[in-house]
């Protein structure tokens, strides 16, 4: 288990975590939020995938 945060003041707004895992991030006010904390197996693994695609680093997976 991992719990999943996005720093607003690092995030652009790309919108390429929502698209990659819709389950977990969602775009608003042009800022991704994560709609669900805490994750494990395989939306973990899409939400790293999602954290390394991020441009600019702004999702933090604490497990
Ligand atoms: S991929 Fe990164 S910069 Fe783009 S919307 Fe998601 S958190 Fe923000």
């Amino acid at each position: 288990m991992a719990v999943v945060r996005v720093d607003e003041d690092l995030c652009t707004g790309c919108g390429v975590c929502a698209d990659m895992c819709p389950d977990v991030f969602e775009m608003e006010d042009e800022l991704a939020k994560v709609k669900v904390e805490e994750v494990e197996g395989d939306l973990l693994e899409s939400v790293k995938e999602a954290a390394e695609s991020c441009p600019v680093e702004a999702i933090i997976v604490e497990e």
